[in-house]
């Protein structure tokens, strides 16, 4: 009965652990999630009053597609001021969600075959995004020893005459890696004169801890023409349940994803619109010092994990997650979870979903109690086995 497309198409593992983790909660297990992608923080006050104004003003109804002027114009001011990108109105899409903005953008740039350069370890849902487009996912395998940065030599050999494009994320999940400047002009530079585009993911960017973040449309003006930079206020504003994301790039691309656009989801939550214009308009010392708080949290978890044998990671620089090998544990990925979870009740997120079964994904979208905790019992499990 089901369509031919839905074939290969994965669940989400990522979505599917943090459901599962919740459940064994509610149901009293005193479980340490260090599954969630999401911050813990909750939505700031501001935010939440302007969406009960919202309500209660009955701005309750259809707004155009891709989002309230109001709101676009919010978002080319932010990322002027942090960014120093110029974008005009109508190079912005607001969609549900940074993931709705990536699955629009596959959607209308990818032909059936075509491929998309994925660098791994890779966020869960790229793949399967390619996948649903028609199009062929490539991996470009990057090490540990490289500190997860992308390696134009090694990406230069995937480029095909079936290549479409390339996605980054910077700050990377499931790695915390933060793209260097020099990595990301040296592959911007190999995809511009390849004739190719690339997605930017930069929905972490507000969470980076050490040295700057760049931002790949922000490497030249060749690089920002053929770049889609995809964000959102989920991670930054503590409103992942809000579904706002964005997406800016080239007016007739953004045009195209505005006309997919009118022909599935229509317009993002009017209500959620008014919500994402008072947090980017906001006084943004919020983001700060939640990015602060993510700071000193990685900074404890990795101080914990260094007493911990058999384990080796690189110290994440951005977004909320440590990517761990446990190879020397003798146990891959889903193994070493599924045990983890059981005997000593800390949910995390097997790296097999994000194409490396040696690792798995530590969120330390936890409380500082909520991370020592987690570290005595990873401490212990891993000295069990
Ligand atoms: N990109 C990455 C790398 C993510 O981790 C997430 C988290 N879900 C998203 C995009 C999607 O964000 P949103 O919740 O705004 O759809
Ligand atoms: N991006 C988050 C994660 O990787 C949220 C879950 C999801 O949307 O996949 O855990």
């Amino acid at each position: 009965m089901l369509a031919q497309r839905m074939e290969k198409v994965q669940p989400s593992a990522t979505l599917k652990i943090t459901a599962l983790a919740r459940q064994l909660k509610a149901q009293g297990a005193p479980v340490v999630n260090w599954a969630a992608g999401e911050p813990d923080f909750d939505t700031p006050e501001p935010i939440k009053q302007a969406a009960l104004a919202a309500i209660r003003e009955g701005f309750t109804k259809y707004t155009p597609t891709t989002g309230i002027p109001e709101l676009k114009e919010a978002i080319a001011r932010r990322l002027k001021e942090d960014r120093g990108l110029i974008y005009e109105p109508a190079q912005i899409a607001v969609t549900c969600g940074a993931k709705h903005a990536l699955y629009n953008l596959l959607q209308v740039l990818v032909d059936p075959g075509q491929e998309v350069l994925i660098p791994s370890p890779y966020w869960v849902s790229y793949p399967e995004m390619v996948r649903l487009a028609g199009g062929v996912p490539v991996e470009v395998r990057t090490s540990p020893q490289n500190g997860f940065q992308i390696q134009a030599r090694e990406l230069e050999p995937l480029i095909t005459a079936q290549t479409a494009g390339l996605i980054l994320n910077s700050p990377c999940n499931p790695t915390g890696t933060v793209l260097s400047r020099a990595t990301l002009s040296a592959v911007a530079c190999l995809m511009r004169e390849r004739g190719k585009w690339i997605i930017s993911d930069e929905i972490y960017s507000a969470l980076t801890f050490d040295g700057a973040f760049t931002s790949v449309p922000s490497l030249g003006a060749d690089v920002y023409a053929k770049t889609f930079l995809v964000d959102g206020v989920s991670k930054a504003y503590a409103m992942t349940g809000w579904r706002i994301g964005f997406m800016a790039g080239s007016a007739e691309v953004v045009e195209a994803a505005g006309r997919l656009q009118d022909h599935s989801t229509s317009n993002p939550s009017s209500i959620s619109q008014r919500a994402a214009l008072a947090a980017l308009t906001q006084d943004q010392d919020f983001v700060r010092q939640m990015a602060r708080e993510f700071a000193a949290r990685r900074d404890r978890l990795v101080e914990g994990l260094k007493k911990i044998p058999r384990l080796s990671w690189v110290k994440p620089s951005g977004a909320f997650y440590c990517f761990v090998d446990v190879s020397q544990t003798g146990l891959a990925s889903n193994a070493f979870c599924e045990r983890l979870l059981k005997e000593v009740h800390v949910a995390a997120i097997p790296g097999e979903s994000f194409g490396w079964d040696t690792h798995v994904r530590l969120s330390f979208a936890a409380s500082q109690a909520q991370i020592e905790e987690g570290l005595a019992r990873l401490d212990r499990f891993v000295r069990s086995l």
